[in-house]
This record gives C-alpha cells, structure tokens and sequence, in this order.
C-alpha cells in the first residue's frame, strides 16, 4: 500500500567519510606518521631473485614511505571511519519492484575533496495479503451470493482507496470479471491509473433450511422445463386444437393437401 500511495521511508546507509580525530592522517593527533625506515621513505624496496633486482612496494608501509607509530584510535590508523547516516527516503505514490531511487549528493565522499556520490536507493514492494498487483494494474477477488449472481444485485467492492458500491448483472458466472476503470495503481510521476479487475467468486449455500430446498425443488422443475419445453394440459394452443372444431377441419384439410401434393409429385 506504501508503494501504491506513496511514503516517507527511514534508511540507515553507512558510508566512508575521513577522521574527524586525525583529519584523515591515521596519526593520533599530536604525532606525525614517522618516515618509513626499511624503504627510508621511498615506498619502494629492492627485491634480489637469484640474478634478476625487482622493485615492488614496500612490504613495511605499503608503498607510502611512512608509518604510523602512534595510530589514531578511532579509526584504528585507517584516516577513515565507517559513519552511518540516518537518512528519510520519499517513496513516489505507484512505484514497483525493483525501481531504483536516486539520491543525489547522498553517496560516498569522493576522494581528495571531491564531491559526494549518489545514492541509489533499490525499492522491495511487498505483496500484498488481497491485493494483487499487475504493473498498474490490480486483481481483487470478490464474493458474491449465489441470488445476486443469478438475479443481479449491488455488491461492495474493495479498492485501493476504499470500498465502492458496483451493480451486479444478473447471469453472472464465476470467474467472470468486472473491470473497475482507473482504480488501479498510479503512474509514477504522473496522475493516469491503471485499472481494477474484480474477479467474481460465487458462494454456494453449504446447508439449506427445509424451505429453501422446497423452493430449490421448485426451482429445478423450472429449470428442467426451460431445457426440454413439454406441452402441460393446461396449454391454450392444445385446448383450442381440441374443443374448436372448425380449427381442426382446418388443421386436417392442409394435412391432406400436403398429402396430395405429394402424390403428385
Ligand atoms: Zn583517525
Ligand atoms: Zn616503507
């Protein structure tokens, strides 16, 4: 949710910054670095292998030509010390996994006075428990009773910014979708949306009351007579067949006709 609409964040970064004790001679304060006496201050040192004379750093002060006696403590001879610094971070509303944040002149201290390198800042989006998120785009499931999916109905729909009020059509089927335009995350850096998708999830009763079954029982009849129509005794069009007798001449006499026709042909 902190991604989607955006927050402050608290991060601690530790970087390199020189000795404030020794002001990054390594030296406790009071003493100087003493002139390195194996290279005498050269740094280097002259290594004999059997005929040949090499020249490599020397192994005592490292190449510097001087060494610390008296190091600092702090930063134990170092000249730098690790500083953690307490920093806030502005998450944009709509940001994403993996989006790196740039802070500038939040970095490293360059070297011999320079200025400070830029912080990036790499963003881990949690999942969210309901909300699942797609880019800008988000998926909810939604629950709906098995009346409001059959007769249509209103129905209450979380979004990121609370619930909304939807109408349900009737002849809803589960897993059919509801798009909710706009409802999604926010474009970093910009005010268009992406879109809800509320996934319908049909609740079927678990237990019936003896007169739900009934109606159920009933229902049923309905339904079975929908899929395969039977003419009832109670049908007007079969009444009149039997009791109007000038219509069933008629209904006879275009029988015969078709039977002749036949014949001739
Ligand atoms: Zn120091
Ligand atoms: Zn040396």
């Amino acid at each position: 949710m902190e991604a989607v609409h955006g927050c402050s964040k608290p991060v601690t970064v530790t970087t390199t910054d020189s000795c404030n004790t020794c002001d990054g001679s390594g030296a406790e304060p009071g003493s100087t670095p003493d002139r390195c006496a194996q290279c005498k201050g050269t740094g280097m040192e002259t290594v004999s292998t059997g005929f040949f004379q090499m020249q490599t750093a020397c192994r005592r002060c490292g190449g510097s030509g001087q060494v610390i006696s008296r190091p600092c403590s702090p930063c134990f001879g170092q000249g730098s010390v690790k500083v953690k610094d307490k920093i806030t971070v502005t998450i944009p509303a709509g940001v994403d996994n993996g989006v790196n944040i740039r802070l500038a002149g939040e970095g490293e201290k360059g070297t011999l006075g320079g200025p400070r390198g830029n912080l990036f800042v790499q963003l881990e989006v949690a999942p969210h428990d309901f909300f699942e998120r797609d880019g800008v785009h988000v998926h909810v499931p939604l629950n709906i009773d098995v009346v409001t999916a059959m007769m249509g109905g209103t129905v209450k729909v979380p979004t990121l910014d609370g619930e909304e009020t939807v109408r349900v059509t009737g002849g809803t089927q589960p897993g059919d979708t509801m798009t909710l335009s706009r409802y999604g995350v926010r474009r970093v850096n910009s005010n268009s949306r992406g879109d809800l998708f509320a996934h319908f999830k049909i609740k079927i009763p678990r237990t019936l009351s003896p007169r739900q079954r009934e109606l159920m029982e009933e229902f049923k009849i309905h339904e079975e007579e929908k899929l395969s129509p039977k003419v009832k005794v109670s049908d007007p069009l079969r009444l009149t067949l039997n009791h109007n007798p000038e219509l069933q001449t008629t209904f006879m006499a275009t029988t015969l006709m078709i039977t002749i026709a036949s014949n001739l042909a």
